[in-house]
């Protein structure tokens, strides 16, 4: 292999998703050689903007306050509020099948807003503006990890077209169906959901007053996201429907206007009728956790180490915890002349993560089954749960300060 034809790197990140460009920002400014890796060809500059239903990506995330916040470290977050981004100051949540509802509002905990819905491609494309300004990361995009080796105490990645990166630490950030995590053999805990997830952009009759809708249904939960938009007029949603996959099935063979039709109803013409539908896309849903993040210089990040359902809106909001994390513990090591892939330094990272990610995952399991089950003491149960918990001021400031990925106080 001639010399260049292959690279040596302190750090090396598979994957330039949401999770490994932000980790690959977070550490551009370490006193170390850091490579990111991504399979797709990545484009320069910013999406054009247009307010239209067709114009909106189907993937959007609801960034956490705390998510929000990491952004704004980065450097990545004015830019992309200047694009394109709706707070959300309320949320409304209701039982299909019965009274049960819980209205959460930003004022309850004294704060402008209790989240913010953003296109992924905007997160994507300003994470990878800000790699391409620093310059200190080398970017190999377009090119994907074929194979992974070890030698020496170094991982050897082959790339397409023959070059060869090496480094005694790969984090693997190349998302829930991770090459990188099953080449080196980590053991994961998987269940399918029995569920897919239908995304696509919708205008809606009435305006979304910013508030994030969310209806549990007995065939899975149903969500529209306020998108923002430059007219102001608020009429245009990020639709998030989870279904049995046969009802996907049939809901993404409907003609537009059938599916607009019962979609609105579906979700109790709350915003009035679904006026105009986007291209769908429809996801199937597993649930994966890996049972450790770390083994012998190969870190898992993001949805290579879990992912999570997305009813709770939370998959990279955790992604980018993670990132913060271990961001934080190569600095450490970087300050007290560690290595990289010093064991204690990756545990560390696994130990600040693990724990909470694993209850996170938990919760949204026990909610996908308390929303699901049809048994009338349990929808009594939930019901009347949720009207106490509506009226139940200290609780909730809580709850939604955890949603928030903030501290408990208010
Ligand atoms: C329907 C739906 C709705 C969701 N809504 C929300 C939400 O509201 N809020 C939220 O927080 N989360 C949400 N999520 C989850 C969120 O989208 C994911 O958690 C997030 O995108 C994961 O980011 P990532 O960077 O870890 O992985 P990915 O986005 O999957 O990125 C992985 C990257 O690795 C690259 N790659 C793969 N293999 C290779 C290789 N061999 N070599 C090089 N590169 C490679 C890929 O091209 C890709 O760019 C939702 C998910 C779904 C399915």
């Amino acid at each position: 292999m001639s010399a260049e034809n292959s690279a040596d790197f302190d750090l090396v990140i598979v994957g330039a998703g949401m999770a490994g460009a932000a980790l690959a920002l977070a550490v551009a400014d370490l006193p170390i050689k850091v490579a990111l890796i991504e399979a797709q060809a990545v484009r320069e500059g910013w999406p054009a903007i247009d307010d239209s239903v067709f114009d909106y990506d189907a993937r959007v995330s609801a960034l956490t306050e705390s998510s929000r916040g990491f952004l704004d470290e980065l450097g990545a977050w004015s830019d992309i509020v200047s694009r394109r981004a709706c707070a959300y100051t309320d949320m409304e949540v209701w039982d299909g099948e019965g009274t049960g509802r819980i209205h959460f509002a930003a004022s309850e905990v004294k704060r402008a807003a209790l989240g913010h819905i953003v296109e992924n491609r905007l997160i994507n494309a300003s994470l990878i503006n800000g790699l391409r300004e620093n310059a200190r990361v080398k970017c190999f995009f377009g090119m994907p990890v074929e194979t992974m080796d070890r030698q020496q105490g170094l991982i050897s990645l082959k790339l397409a077209g023959g070059k060869l990166v090496r480094s005694p630490l790969v984090v693997a950030a190349d998302g829930a169906n991770s090459k990188i995590r099953e080449w080196a053999g980590f053991v994961t805990r998987e269940w399918d959901y029995h569920h897919h997830a239908i995304v696509a952009t919708v205008e809606t009759e009435s305006a979304h007053k910013n508030t994030a809708w969310q209806r549990f249904l007995p065939e899975g939960p149903l969500a529209f996201l306020p998108l923002s938009d430059a007219a102001g007029e608020q009429r245009y949603c990020s639709i998030v429907w989870s279904v049995k996959p046969d009802i996907a099935e049939a809901l993404m063979s409907l003609g537009d206007d059938d599916f607009c039709r019962e979609l609105a109803a579906k979700f109790e013409h709350r915003l009035g009728s679904v006026v105009a539908c986007s291209r769908r896309f429809s996801f199937p849903l597993r649930q994966r956790h890996a049972a450790d993040y770390v083994s012998d210089g190969v870190v898992l990040l993001g949805d290579a180490a879990h992912t999570i359902h997305p009813l709770a809106g939370q998959g990279i909001n955790l992604g980018f915890q993670d990132a913060m994390a271990l961001a934080d513990e190569c600095r450490r090591a970087c300050e007290r002349g560690l290595s990289l892939s010093d064991t204690g330094v990756l545990n560390r990272y696994q130990r600040r993560r693990k724990g909470g990610n694993l209850a996170m995952m938990a919760m949204m399991e026990g909610f996908q089954h308390l929303f699901e089950t049809p048994a009338m003491p349990l929808r009594l149960l939930r019901n009347t749960g949720m009207r106490w918990l509506d009226s139940a001021l200290p609780l909730k400031r809580q709850i939604i300060a955890k949603a928030m990925g903030l501290s408990d106080k208010p």
